[in-house]
């Protein structure tokens, strides 16, 4: 039997904020267990919540940017449950009133252009972590009420790669907008994956199943191993239950944890420790202007004004501080292909090598320009251009300091030529009274006897130009 599946994700972000949204604790990562920690966050009792402006001014920028709609005020609500991981009994999160709903994100997945609806994304505080042992668990509270921005897409995705093309460009969002660095390996980037499948063709939606707490680097094999779980059990004529599993890093299998009719009863009400927070007009007009452009519109760009392929477009845009050094090198005046072959081969490559970003990388978008610039002029060939722009790196330097010291610079005057020809023809003025355009071995022979003269720095065209002339020239003496 052939089936139709579809997954809807629910992607928590953790937001970078000096203080914790609603404590003054450090919203920062430390090895050490509860040290960034105060009495808000670990509840005790009679203490009040104070709201992190920063983080409200980040998730409404990640709404703008999700095209959501935004409410007239900033609203909480608890959200209530009984876990260690959260010691006051509840989380305070945005239930009634998100930051952003009905929204949407466009993506490339492939080549194909593909628009994910968004049905809300909403602020709320991130737990204490916990690690399990045999006969005890710990707890940290250093992760306890660091703001976190949980973005709820609609069941719109109907392939394992929407799904990881979605996350990976909604982590790209996140980048762009400078809300979060996306740490993933720190766990600032997880998900509740929700799939179901359907009878191929069918017009409604299959039971789903929850994943919860997925660490973005394991999306992929949690829905490979849960879609084929899922499709053995219908073709046994088993029934899939509505519940909630979770992944197994070491089995790459999913496990039962809870049924739906185990769910928990959150008993929303809206959070009477904070007062509603206005988000003026003004504020949404200020985060609105001040939005980047994003990679998608960066990609499509690329595409139709620059004439870049899907894959470098997408290989630049990758990120935000290689785009921007590609499109300043472009905006000076370059070739946008040319630029483009030099950026996604030469450059990224020896970041990749040296292992760093374009902020540490010294050879500069000038750089770039000035070393492009003796290419356009002639005054150094491809190849050469390859072998200073690696100096360049090695040694710190300008293309222009290393054209310089090394005599690599070409010569292109045609008077500067003339001279080394002449002084070639004298030489060999045996040969060249014999000279007859019709016979091209001995154009190529002097040719040859001129670079060489010219240790190799005279332009091959100017050359065989004057060389034609002043050969004639001689033969007819
Ligand atoms: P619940 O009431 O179980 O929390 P919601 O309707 O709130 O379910 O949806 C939670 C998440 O599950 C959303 O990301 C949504 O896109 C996804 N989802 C809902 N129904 C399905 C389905 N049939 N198949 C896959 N994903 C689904
Ligand atoms: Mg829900």
């Amino acid at each position: 039997m052939e089936y139709d599946i579809t997954i809807g994700l629910e992607v928590h972000c953790e937001l970078k904020s000096t203080s914790k949204v609603f404590s003054p604790s450090p919203n920062a990562y430390s090895e050490k267990p509860n040290t960034n920690i105060s009495v808000i966050d670990l509840g005790f009792p009679g203490i009040l919540p104070v709201v992190n402006k920063e983080s409200i001014k980040k998730a409404l920028t990640v709404a703008t940017a999700l095209n959501c709609e935004t409410p007239e005020y900033m609203i909480f609500d608890r959200k209530n449950y009984y876990y260690p991981d959260l010691p006051k009994g509840y989380q305070i999160t945005q239930m009634h009133y998100p930051v952003g709903t009905n929204g949407y994100l466009d993506i490339y997945v492939e080549d194909k252009v593909k628009r994910i609806y968004i049905h809300d994304t909403h602020l709320e505080e991130d737990t204490a972590s916990l690690d399990h042992y045999d006969k005890y668990s710990l707890i940290d509270y250093n992760r306890c009420g660091v703001p976190l921005l949980e973005t709820v897409t609609e069941p719109c995705m109907h392939s394992i790669d929407e799904a990881l093309a979605f996350l990976e460009s909604l982590k790209r969002l996140f980048l762009y907008t400078d809300v979060s660095d996306v740490k993933v390996e720190l766990g600032q980037l997880r998900c509740d994956i929700n799939v179901s499948l359907a009878p191929k063709g069918s017009n409604e939606l299959g039971v789903k199943v929850e994943m919860k707490n997925i660490i973005s680097y394991n999306v992929k094999m949690a829905l490979e191993s849960e879609i084929k779980r899922q499709i053995q059990e219908l073709n046994n004529n088993r029934a899939i239950v509505k519940e909630t599993r979770r992944y197994d890093e070491a089995t790459m299998q999913t496990y039962r944890m809870r049924s739906k009719e185990e769910a928990i009863d959150y008993k929303y009400f809206i959070e009477p420790n904070i007062p509603p927070i206005k988000l003026t007009n003004e504020l949404k007009k200020e985060v609105k202007e001040s939005l980047p452009e994003l990679a998608f519109s960066k990609i499509t760009r690329y595409i139709n004004e620059y004439g870049l392929s899907l894959v470098d477009a997408k290989t630049i845009a990758k990120d935000k501080d290689i785009a921007n050094y590609y499109e300043k090198i472009v905006t000076s005046g370059k070739d946008p292909k040319m630029v483009s072959n030099w950026v996604t081969t030469r450059v990224l490559g020896r970041l990749s090598k040296d292992e760093i970003t374009i902020s540490e990388f010294n050879f500069t978008e000038d750089k770039m320009i000035e070393l492009l610039d003796f290419i356009e002029s002639g005054k150094i060939s491809t190849k050469q251009a390859k072998d200073i722009f690696y100096k360049c790196i090695e040694e710190n330097k300008t293309p222009k300091k290393v054209v310089k010291e090394s005599g690599m610079e070409q010569i292109t005057n045609e008077e500067e030529i003339r001279k080394i020809v002449l002084e070639v023809l004298e030489e060999n003025s045996d040969v060249a009274k014999d000279y007859n355009p019709e016979k091209g071995r001995m154009l190529d022979f002097f040719i040859g006897q001129t670079m060489k003269k010219s240790r190799g720095k005279a332009n091959p065209g100017v050359a065989t130009k004057v060389l034609k002339e002043e050969l004639l020239k001689y033969a007819n003496r």
